[in-house]
């Protein structure tokens, strides 16, 4: 047990004995003599009548519990010890201990507030007789005569009747003021008023005027700063000595202490001086300083002396400070088993030391790189000729904002927008500018909201800002429904408020500022928010929720769910195939699929190429180049509810699996169009768990919290889920390095320290949203960035790519490099990228191979059967024969797919990869034959090679004639013989992949 809780419980004892010897008759008579003297001596009698009613309703009170009873901030620190946040509701409060306060700025308290504190036993007879007096002349109540004993009884009991002056609570004040002296030590006294009194600038007590004034703890003041704390408290308003105004209200006499903040300055305050002076003088009376040391203090220049302190960091956001505040108060609700308001009553009165996991330099990083205007685009939308934003069905989504308010801030209803009818009652046409939501309960109409549509601004930076429209506030029984649905304002509204709707010149209705609401600061678009966490302890170590915005409580977009599009591909496609049988080079034929209506779907982001479908591809090219239809293909292989299951593994919380719009389909789960959508939170969390060799962590903002003497109330634990086995996740890394690192939609997220990345872009349809997830050796990051309104962005998944590049450049500065682990039980082997299996000579001549990663055990055995080589006769395009003049001839790589595929049952369309080997000999160079003696297909002699879809195949550079001999380019003729594959077992490292593009750096990933 701590120092202070001894004393508090040494107290407690004290007390209960006191209050045994002290019962409430003796008390109630000190009270009514007190108050005799006060009024003049009226009489005993009428005064104990007037106390008595005075007192009916105080409670009794344990004056030993006021140290406990204190409000003190707690503080959020960051992972290196910087204070981010002192968390004030009305104040600042650090308690401190008698001992632990410097001894002249007892003294200055005592000299100007209490000279007899330490002989009195509560009230200073003398001065209270005076007052008295005083106040009969004057007729009215005396004033100036508290002792600080009744001013801390005043601070702690009555708090909310402070400022009354009624002889009730002077009654009620000195009831408790002897229950303070009968209860605690002249010293206890003493320190819990220096602890509760209000000094100025939020500041309560003396370590927080110290802190807010000098930067200081009560122990270290000096005699002039000890003078100016003291003489605060007789007006703090006037007296403190700082002031904070407005930018604007700055002049040149102002004497500025600190301009750090965007809206306000901080002043010296020049009428502290008087005060200050008389605090000295005091103190020279009572002996507590000499002479020289008065003159000499009288002199200083107090404006040198000021260095206000700051309340928390501002050079960060409150984004991660509000957000820990949120994680503290359900802790502490789960942990100690309160209500919400005892947890939230806890954070901000009891002094509790939150550790947090944030890392201040990496959050200044993130912050700097988020007021860059310049990092983030410019929004081009379609608009009509007056401005209007228009949707995707031309209707207006977002007005003008001049379109809409006047120059002198009147809503503009046009024209044409509303119309009187028979009754006189303004009748406001619907699918205008207002919407008109009507309020119901129990199913019945009790109330239309008149609401306002959003508007825009384009500032000289060309930069967009959007202003949240409010309401036309109209009283409810006014307004109704016509039979189209239509707002009728009755006629007795308009008779009554006759200035509420004005007209122009031009016929239009004007409301002015104050009838109507819109939100008064624009917020600037796109938005964007960005996560980074130390994947290996779930540390969140900076977060931004939103971009160019200031105060608390703010939306935090890093905690709102929406759309992943293609990020969520590797978490709930590909890693629970590579989690159940499926390698990275397994096949999946990227051709025409079809949704349960028949149609089309879904489409690749590359529909508009010239081949919209890539044919037969490796899981590992599929995640790649982003594609569609293979994540689909996949989807509806592994099922949706095998997704849902590793979602949420990953901790993913916004799955919808209920209702009339759920996630349970491949919509969802392959393409990311979500129902409600995953936070970037939550999403980078889930990459986090791929990083952190398949185990999630729950992405936490505090390590501990201690109370205010430091004992631990909760150690954070991490709580950790398995999602995959090492070597599955590992794979998974290894496959989203090829995106960034080779080839593919993610290149532009390359560092420029060559530092290993993987990650996954994500764009939504009609590039509404766009993200990068993904994670180096060291931390995972994802960015977003969207519009607050659904509209489009210019670029897709590039600018999250590049964003995320430009954050993790600068807090990768300075690292070493270094590579991802690689676990036990991972082998290479040389594949085909066509088939998936063992590479042949044929799949090196076609540049179908690469060195792949598998788990081991689950690499392939067989040799390639998907490349196969033709002679083909150039002029016919058909097999060649031998009567096929040399120059026309030349042997030809086909793919022959293990499921056939036929165009003409997808309307023509054909894979990129398509070309089946011709069945048929060449028909144009017969001359020394009968075209009647062609031998059928089933006529071939035996020992070519016959495929199950009829080609035939010959061994490169040879010639098949017709009587199923064969003549090899070297001129040996004999019976064919089996092509037999190439052994290769590709036991080496090097990233040999042959796929040729030439527009990856320019591609934009986008579902449909
Ligand atoms: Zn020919």
């Amino acid at each position: 047990m701590s120092e202070s809780n001894n004393r508090r419980s040494n107290k407690s004892k004290k007390s209960e004995k006191k209050a045994k010897k002290k019962n409430r008759i003796v008390l109630f008579f000190q009270v009514a003599f007190l108050i005799a003297i006060v009024l003049g001596f009226v009489g005993l009698g009428v005064t104990a009548g007037i106390v008595k009613a005075a007192l009916k309703d105080v409670q009794p009170v344990d004056p030993s519990r006021i140290p406990s009873r204190l409000d003190e901030n707690s503080v959020i620190y960051d992972s290196n010890g910087n204070i981010l946040e002192k968390i004030q509701s009305d104040g600042l409060r650090t308690v401190v201990k008698y001992e632990d306060i410097d001894e002249d700025l007892k003294n200055a308290f005592l000299a100007t507030e209490d000279r007899t504190f330490f002989d009195h036993k509560g009230f200073n007879f003398k001065r209270l007789v005076g007052a008295a007096i005083e106040g009969l002349k004057t007729r009215s109540m005396p004033k100036g005569t508290s002792t600080i004993t009744q001013q801390l009884a005043r601070n702690i009991y009555l708090a909310e009747i402070k400022s009354e002056k009624t002889l009730t609570r002077k009654i009620k004040e000195a009831y408790y003021a002897i229950q303070i002296e009968n209860a605690l030590l002249k010293e206890q006294i003493f320190e819990a008023y220096l602890n509760t009194i209000y000094l100025g600038s939020g500041a309560k007590g003396v370590q927080a005027a110290a802190q807010t004034y000098f930067s200081k703890d009560a122990k270290d003041l000096d005699l002039v700063e000890s003078a100016l704390i003291a003489g605060i408290t007789s007006s703090p308003l006037k007296n403190a000595p700082i002031t904070t105004i407005r930018k604007d209200k700055v002049t040149e006499e102002h004497y500025i202490l600190d301009d750090s903040s965007e809206m306000y300055t901080i002043v010296f305050n020049n009428s502290c001086i008087d005060r200050y002076k008389a605090v000295l003088s005091f103190m020279k009376t009572e002996g507590y300083i000499t002479e020289a040391q008065y003159e000499e203090a009288k002199n200083v220049d107090l404006k040198t002396k000021l260095k206000p302190g700051k309340l928390k960091n501002t050079d960060i956001s409150s984004f991660f400070t509000d957000m820990v505040k949120d994680e503290v108060i359900d802790s502490l609700m789960a942990e100690m088993d309160i209500t919400r308001e005892e947890a939230t009553n806890m954070l901000y009165t009891q002094g509790l030391n939150i550790y947090s996991t944030l890392d201040l330099d990496m959050q200044t990083k993130l912050e700097n790189i988020y007021v860059n205007n310049k990092n983030f685009p410019l929004l081009s939308l379609r608009k009509d000729g007056a401005g209007n934003v228009k949707g995707t069905t031309g209707s207006i989504i977002l007005y003008k904002k001049e379109n809409i308010i006047t120059n002198d801030n009147n809503l503009k209803l046009f024209k044409n927008e509303f119309k009187y009818n028979d009754n006189g009652d303004l009748v406001l046409l619907k699918n205008r500018k207002l919407d008109f939501i009507p309020i119901k309960e129990d199913e019945k109409l009790i109330s239309i909201q008149i609401k306002l549509s959003d508007t825009y601004a384009v500032n000289d930076a060309k930069e967009m800002f959007i202003y949240k429209g409010g309401s036309v506030k109209i009283p409810s029984q006014f307004k109704s429904f016509d039979n189209q649905k239509n707002l009728v304002i009755n006629s007795e509204f308009l008779n009554s408020n006759p200035e509420f709707f004005k007209k122009d010149g031009e016929g239009n209705l004007l409301v002015s500022n104050e009838n109507y609401s819109i939100s008064s600061k624009g917020t600037v678009q796109p938005q964007s928010s960005t996560v980074i966490i130390d994947y290996r302890t779930g540390a969140v170590k900076a977060l931004i929720g939103g971009r160019n915005i200031t105060g608390q409580k703010q939306y935090n977009r890093a905690l709102s769910p929406r759309q992943p599009g293609s990020t969520i591909k590797p978490i709930a496609i590909y890693t629970p195939a590579l989690d159940n049988g499926w390698t990275a080079a397994s096949i999946i034929d990227d051709i025409p699929h079809y949704d349960a209506k028949g149609r089309r779907w879904p489409k690749n982001w590359y529909n508009h190429q010239e081949y919209p479908y890539r044919g037969l591809m490796t899981l590992r090219y599929a995640v790649q180049w982003s594609t569609n239809v293979p994540s689909v293909i996949v989807s509806e292989r592994i099922g949706v509810s095998t997704s849902i299951e590793y979602l949420k593994k990953m901790g993913i919380t916004s799955l919808v699996e209920s209702g009339p719009r759920t996630d349970t389909n491949s919509a969802a789960m392959a393409l990311g169009g979500m129902t409600r959508g995953i936070s970037p939170l939550e999403l980078t969390a889930a990459f986090g768990s791929l990083a952190n060799n398949g185990v999630h962590i729950k992405p936490y903002s505090f390590t501990k919290i201690t109370d205010r003497n430091g004992n631990i109330i909760i150690d954070n634990k991490q709580q950790k889920n398995l999602v995959v086995n090492p070597q599955v996740a590992f794979l998974i890394t290894d496959i989203m390095r090829s995106g960034v690192e080779e080839q593919g939609v993610a290149t532009r997220a390359r560092l420029k320290q060559n530092i290993p990345v993987a990650g996954k872009t994500g764009t939504t349809s009609d590039k509404i949203d766009a993200w990068f997830v993904g994670y180096t050796p060291y931390y995972v990051a994802g960015v977003w960035i969207g519009n607050d309104l659904q509209t489009p962005l210019p670029n897709g998944s590039i600018l999250g790519a590049q964003l995320w590049k430009k954050i993790m450049d600068e807090i990768h500065e300075g690292l070493p490099n270094k590579n991802f682990e690689r676990p036990d039980g991972i082998i290479t082997k040389m594949i085909d990228t066509k088939s998936g299996k063992l590479a042949t000579d044929l799949s090196k001549e076609a540049g179908d191979v690469r060195n792949e990663y598998f788990i081991k055990g689950t690499e392939p055995t067989e040799y390639d059967d998907v490349h196969v080589k033709a002679v083909v006769c150039s002029e016919s395009g058909k097999l060649a024969t031998s009567y096929c003049p040399d120059e026309s001839i030349g042997s030809q790589i086909f793919i022959r797919r293990p499921v056939p595929y036929n165009p003409e049952e997808h309307g023509g369309i054909v894979p990129r990869d398509y070309g089946e080997p011709p069945t048929e000999y060449c028909d144009i160079h017969t001359s020394n034959y009968n075209n009647n003696n062609i031998p059928s297909i089933d006529d071939l002699p035996l020992g070519t090679i016959v495929l199950p879809n009829g080609t035939k195949i010959l061994p490169d550079g040879s010639k098949l004639l017709i009587d199923g001999t064969i003549v090899y380019p070297d001129g040996t003729i004999r019976k064919p013989s089996n092509n037999k594959p190439t052994e290769n077992t590709g036991e080496n490292d090097t990233n040999n992949s042959n796929i040729v593009e030439t527009d990856e750096n320019d591609v934009i990933d986008s579902n449909e």
